[in-house]
């Protein structure tokens, strides 16, 4: 049985579902999800995460953490952790670009934390050299300080979406139509965690929220606040999310969310101001991808590798700098929000 059969068997017995749940269920079904089941990244993948684009990237935010590190009195003991690590290809940059830093890898716990049996293997043989832990949740880090990037994780996370009525809200559902998955909507309910949006939004409007998001936020910023540290969150979204973002990728083209499930990689925009509102440490302003790689001095990286290269080579290296940091590529849809603790500096390159 595939997995539309799956779902269409689960909605014939307890009717439509709910966006978050087909997300959850495409996604990381144990033996048909599409995290569990398929190697996502690379040109012969689905799609290209900008660790993929180039080596500068983890080297940056490598080099970001430890600068955070050095600047809260180098605190012995602590978790470096990412969230949803690919392939590892972050992590190994920016170990290889923090070795030099006297007593950063001697103090830190290397943590990864991943919910995909097939990427943890890839990450293990991606990061062989080094000692590291990897835990299926968020809940699981150890009560230290800790320092955590997260690329590309929270616009993985199931969201649920409304259309606004005049004060009330309809959920959009998968149901089926003829033996097919067919979107539909719930019925028209009031939903109090909406109920900040009703004054700037008007009826017909779709917004959306993760669910999941908020708890991963309180227990990464609660051991900021408690024991020092700081996160990056990188993703594409704005500060508030509207309209609907909900977007399957296939083979490098958009493809129809509902054909195939389990085949495409699923996610919406992420919606930073939900993040922030649920930190329970201070957060940075949301500052474009772009700005905040030159802010960390990737121009002076790019012209000093590309010292070393020439032709074909040199050729991606130059286009990857571009894909990473210019506005019409990676460097204005994604986004850096930072979180640190309330009487700490923001990670460089972001401001409060
Ligand atoms: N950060 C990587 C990968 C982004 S893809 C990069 O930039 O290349 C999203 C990653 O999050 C994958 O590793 C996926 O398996 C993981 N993931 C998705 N949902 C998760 C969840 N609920 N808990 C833990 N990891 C999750």
């Amino acid at each position: 049985m595939n997995l539309r059969d799956v779902l269409l068997m689960r909605i014939a017995q307890n009717g439509p579902i709910s966006l978050a749940d087909y997300m959850a269920e495409c996604l990381l079904h144990p033996t048909h999800g599409y995290y569990t089941c398929h190697m996502p990244f690379g040109v012969e993948g689905d799609f290209i995460t900008a660790p993929e684009v180039s080596q500068m990237f983890g080297e940056l935010i490598g080099l970001c953490l430890a600068q955070c590190w050095m600047e809260q009195g180098r605190p012995q003991q602590f978790t470096l952790a990412e969230l949803g690590p690919g392939r590892g290809t972050l992590m190994a940059d920016a170990l290889r670009a923090t070795r030099g830093i006297d007593g950063f890898h001697a103090a830190a716990r290397i943590t990864l934390i991943e919910a995909s049996p097939r990427l943890k293997v890839l990450q293990q043989q991606m990061l062989s050299d080094y000692e590291i832990d990897t835990l299926g949740s968020v809940t699981d880090l150890p009560d230290r300080p800790l320092f955590a990037i997260a690329n590309e994780f929270f616009d993985a996370l199931p969201i649920r979406q409304f259309s606004r009525s005049e004060t009330n809200w309809r959920e959009t559902q998968v149901g089926a139509q003829n033996d097919q998955l067919a979107m539909g909507y719930g019925p028209e309910l009031p939903q109090p965690a909406l109920a900040y949006r009703l004054a700037e939004t008007k009826p017909g409007d779709v917004v959306e929220y993760s669910p999941a998001a908020a708890p991963v936020i309180h227990e990464v910023g609660g051991r900021i606040n408690r024991h020092g540290g700081a996160a990056l969150i990188i993703d594409y979204g704005a500060w508030r999310s509207l309209g609907d973002t909900f977007q399957a990728v296939r083979a490098h083209q958009p493809a129809d969310p509902l054909v195939d499930p389990g085949q495409a990689d699923l996610t919406a925009h992420v919606d930073f101001e939900a993040l922030a509102e649920a930190a329970p440490c201070a957060h940075t302003r949301l500052t474009p991808q772009g700005v905040f790689l030159e802010r960390l001095g990737i121009t002076q990286r790019a012209q000093s590798l590309a010292e070393h290269l020439s032709g074909p080579a040199l050729e991606t290296h130059i286009a990857g700098h571009r894909r990473l940091t210019h506005p019409d590529e990676m460097g204005n849809l994604f986004k850096v929000m930072g979180l640190f603790p309330n009487d700490g500096p923001p990670p460089p390159g972001l401001e409060k």
